[in-house]
């Protein structure tokens, strides 16, 4: 093996991409239920898009970006930014004035690679851009649930937070900064590296000194208005009358800089130190900020390979691959021929069908035919093309027909 792939990123074989398939054909139908549009943007963007929107001192935009042509491009780390750009770019809120929008891609971050964390990921998500509605934090929250409920996944937690305006926050940062002062030099490298530039995320930490530290720390919900707590009342009596299981969870604030308001995150106990499966929350402030009219809004993102390590670990039961119709034997050049001719005539007819494509005798195509789990098989060779008459065996009963071999493409290949 002479060039191996990058670190962090792996290959999908046929196997795992079956997989992939079903399931974002069963997230897609859930999406369109809920009147969910897609969207797709530029692999890449200008850097200075994430710089704007995720925030300079974030983990993402400060160490984890790709990019390149001296800094002017990066592939992107998420999709919240780059939708909010192409709603403004294509003026999409003159079409309507509440976008339901959903994404199916990759990402790229250059983070230390490890279980349920690479450099090339997929996901899905949602952004609904331009209502306040408290209702559409809760339609949002109950997709990405109903999502992983319909994968059978049940063992989650839901933690739901309001970290406020940006106003709000002032305050508390100040409060908080105050607080942590005197334990600066206690506080993990992260915590004392994040004190400067982003001490929001402090709180945050998984460190068990940072969290014993936080535990009389201010705490942020005092600092928000009336107005804010009024909000996050009502989606926490909306989630409950849904019957929507959740627990407040006043530190949880998420790693980018445009988030406002509504924060929410799903974790699974069966992913380890990457737990979390969806996450996301309200950026009522990003489409000004990139040039828009106030407009409020709300997204999440779920991590499709973290779905995945879920589902294998509960033995989730993938559809099989679709079976072959027809396995066309073939004996001879002459039959090889006929075989190919004819596969693709039944193939236009919309029957999945294969044939030898390494000149095998009868016992190894045979072999082949039931490892290709086919349905019918129909041997030719030269004495079935002079007299135009074969034998189509059913393979689960072995049960056979005559059939005749210029015939053979006008078959329904149902016996019964
Ligand atoms: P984020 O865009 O950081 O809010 O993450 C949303 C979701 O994407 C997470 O909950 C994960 O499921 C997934 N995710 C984020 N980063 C990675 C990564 N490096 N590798 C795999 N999945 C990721």
């Amino acid at each position: 093996m002479l060039i191996q792939k990058p670190k962090g990123t792996f290959d999908i074989l046929p196997e795992e991409a079956n997989q992939r398939q079903h399931i974002e054909k069963k997230i897609r139908k859930i999406l369109s239920n809920y009147n969910y549009d897609e969207i797709c943007t530029p692999t890449f963007e200008k850097t200075s898009l994430f710089k704007r929107s995720i925030g300079e001192e974030t983990d993402v935009v400060s160490k984890e970006m790709y990019s390149f042509n001296d800094d002017e491009f990066t592939l992107r780390p998420e999709m919240t930014a780059p939708v909010v750009r192409a709603y403004l770019e294509n003026s999409m809120y003159n079409e309507f004035p509440v976008q339901k929008l959903f994404y199916f891609t990759n990402m790229f971050r250059h983070e230390r690679p490890q279980a349920g964390r690479y450099r090339e990921f997929y996901q899905y998500g949602v952004e609904v851009i331009g209502s306040n509605d408290y209702t559409v934090d809760a339609e949002v929250i109950a997709l990405g649930l109903q999502v992983l409920k319909e994968f059978g996944i049940r063992d989650i937690v839901t933690k739901i937070n309001n970290i406020g305006t940006l106003q709000e926050r002032e305050l508390f940062i100040n409060d908080l900064k105050k607080y942590l002062t005197k334990y600066l030099k206690v506080l993990s490298l992260d915590s004392q590296r994040r004190f400067e530039k982003n001490p929001l995320r402090i709180l945050d930490s998984k460190e068990p000194t940072d969290i014993e530290i936080l535990e009389n720390a201010p705490v942020l919900y005092e600092y928000l208005s009336e107005e804010t707590k009024e909000f996050f009342t009502n989606l926490i009596e909306l989630l409950k009358e849904m019957r929507i299981r959740f627990e407040v969870d006043y530190k949880l604030v998420r790693g980018f800089d445009y988030y406002t308001s509504t924060t929410f995150e799903v974790i699974s106990d069966e992913l380890g130190s990457q737990n979390a499966i969806f996450g996301g929350g309200r950026y009522d402030m990003l489409v000004e900020q990139l040039g828009g009219k106030p407009t409020p809004a709300i997204g999440f993102a779920c991590g499709i390979e973290r779905l995945m390590i879920v589902l294998n670990k509960s033995k989730y039961q993938y559809p099989q691959k679709e079976r072959l119709k027809l396995y066309l034997v073939s004996i001879g050049e002459k039959a090889r021929r006929f075989a190919i001719k004819t596969a693709i005539e039944l193939r236009k007819k919309n029957f999945k069908c294969g044939t030898d494509l390494l000149v095998r005798s009868v016992k190894s195509q045979m072999k082949e035919a039931n490892r290709l789990n086919a349905e019918y098989v129909i041997v030719i060779g030269s004495e079935e093309l002079e007299s135009n008459e074969a034998r189509l065996k059913r393979m689960s009963d072995g049960i056979e027909i005559d059939v005749m071999v210029n015939k053979i493409n006008e078959l329904d290949y149902n016996i019964d």
